[in-house]
């Protein structure tokens, strides 16, 4: 049995924690605050929506307590736009097994409880830098899983790895409840997704609120300067709600009559501010010369734009445990850890960043590629270009799968041609055409006729 501090009580910390106490080892896990004031006086630090991959592993743990309540999120459909007002195309992308995101004030109050109940320990503290030393000192491990709250400054920005020094987009988050689950047409419950190149993007997520159950979750991706970057003097969840709707009212109005009467949820539940995306370096050497680990957001901090975050948490945590698990009674020395956290960087969390950064840049010729082919998929019937939807909507769940098409032109191409099962050039094609059709008819005045775009409407 081996002695294992971790510090933080987020999806990371909890998930790790978890899986040690599992394994029979003995777990002290350092928080910040208790399960009730997770419940009652937090504010969530993100959306966290997990794709299946991640909650096999809640399920594998006996956490994934709200599967039977919280909204099933089957897939995503995207309206892009290269500038306001213009609806180039639409993308119906179906999951093969679904997501969700519960509300993590739930979830850590509740796999808190449930680490006590299981024979770890809790300690309510704040860790300063010079306690972690002491707390290092008593263990065999210490792990920080701390979110991007101070102690993730004991951690050198890895400068090779990291594609940014600056945030690339200016967030709002706002949890709702009172619209509907689901839009008109579409033949699944979708994260609903609105890209605009020019100003940013902004998405719904079905989300399994503490007090509501059911209900929305909105994220705004504000482009500085343009029309979304609007949410700057926001003071409260209610400035964020009035600002949304104005927002969606201006920006995307075929969303403005389901958002309509939406209202806040509570008054905790949002968030205003930037993520610079950053990869650290897993390991900080104390003043005392003992290392500590990073883990989660700490170690790799991600804009929310691809909803990849708790995914990458959940994804890590499962192999930091498995690794201490089969390290029996070595040392966890500075090297294990640099060697643990690179073979998770090369297997999944490369793939995971690379993803997530490219839905930060201005789409690459690969993915509009991809996008054009599957242009007309309606989420109802499997089909070749359905196929390439879905496989779009997978690669959330898993980015090592089509992250490397979506970078490389030629092999976009041959992924279009193993699906439609025939060259990629007759989709380039009728995609286009199709394409430049609703371009034509949004000239004139009319809906662009696109997939659940009905005509004559907004919506
Ligand atoms: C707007 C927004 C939307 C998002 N949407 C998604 C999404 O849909 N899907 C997805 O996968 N990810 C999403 N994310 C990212 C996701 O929320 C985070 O990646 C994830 O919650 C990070 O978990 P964590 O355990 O690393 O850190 P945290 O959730 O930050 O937890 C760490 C906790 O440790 C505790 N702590 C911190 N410092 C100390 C200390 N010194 N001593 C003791 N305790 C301490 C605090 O309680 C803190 O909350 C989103 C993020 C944002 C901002």
């Amino acid at each position: 049995m081996r002695q294992v501090a971790i510090i933080g009580s987020g999806v990371a910390g909890l998930l790790c924690a978890h899986a040690l106490v599992k394994a029979g080892h003995a777990v002290t896990l350092f928080s910040d605050r208790t399960a009730d004031q997770w419940l009652n006086e937090s504010r969530p630090t993100g959306i966290a929506g997990r794709f299946d991959t991640a909650v096999a592993f809640e399920r594998e743990l006996g956490l994934a307590c709200w599967e039977a309540e919280a909204p099933k999120v089957q897939g995503a459909y995207l309206t892009v736009c290269p500038d306001v007002g213009n609806r180039l195309l639409t993308a119906a992308c179906r999951l093969k097994k679904p997501g969700m995101a519960v509300d993590v004030r739930l979830q850590s109050h509740r796999w808190m409880n449930d680490l006590t109940a299981r024979g770890g320990t809790i300690v309510i503290e704040k860790v300063t830098p010079e306690r972690l030393d002491a707390i290092a000192a008593g263990f065999d491990l210490t792990i920080v899983a701390a979110g991007r709250a101070d102690l993730c400054g004991l951690f050198e920005r890895d400068a090779a790895r990291s594609v940014y020094s600056t945030p690339q987009r200016k967030l709002a988050m706002l949890m709702t409840r009172n619209a509907p689950m689901g839009f008109d047409g579409v033949p699944f419950l979708p994260v609903k997704f609105n890209l605009v190149a020019s100003s940013g993007e902004a998405f719904w997520v079905p989300y399994f609120h503490k007090d509501h159950g059911p209900s929305w979750s909105l994220v705004f991706e504000a482009k500085a300067g343009g029309p979304l970057d609007r949410f700057d003097g926001a003071k409260s969840a209610a400035d964020v709600l009035r600002i949304s709707k104005e927002v969606i009212k201006a920006v995307f109005p075929w969303d403005h009559a389901w958002a309509r009467d939406m209202e806040v949820s509570d008054d905790l539940a949002w968030l205003v501010g930037t993520v610079t995306p950053t990869i650290r370096k897993p390991v900080a050497t104390l003043p005392s010369g003992r290392a500590v680990m990073a883990l989660g957001d700490t170690v790799m901090s991600l804009d929310p734009i691809g909803g990849q975050g708790a995914n990458n948490c959940t994804k890590m945590a499962r192999q930091l445990s498995a690794a201490i698990i089969a390290r029996g009674d070595e040392p966890f020395d500075a090297a294990w850890m640099t060697d643990t956290f690179n073979r998770y960087w090369e297997a999944q969390g490369k793939a995971i960043y690379t993803f997530n950064n490219l839905l930060l840049e201005p789409i690459s010729d690969a993915g509009k590629e991809i996008l054009i082919a599957q242009y007309g998929a309606r989420g109802v019937v499997d089909g070749p270009r359905q196929s390439i939807a879905d496989a779009f909507a997978e690669n959330f769940d898993d980015p090592t799968l089509l992250t490397p098409a979506m970078q490389d032109l030629g092999r976009a191409r041959a992924f279009i041609s193993e699906k439609m099962g025939r060259s990629w050039v007759r989709s380039a094609v009728t995609g286009r055409l199709s394409i430049a059709a609703g371009q034509l008819r949004q000239k004139l005045g009319m809906a662009p006729n696109h997939p659940f775009v009905v005509a004559g409407a907004l919506q």
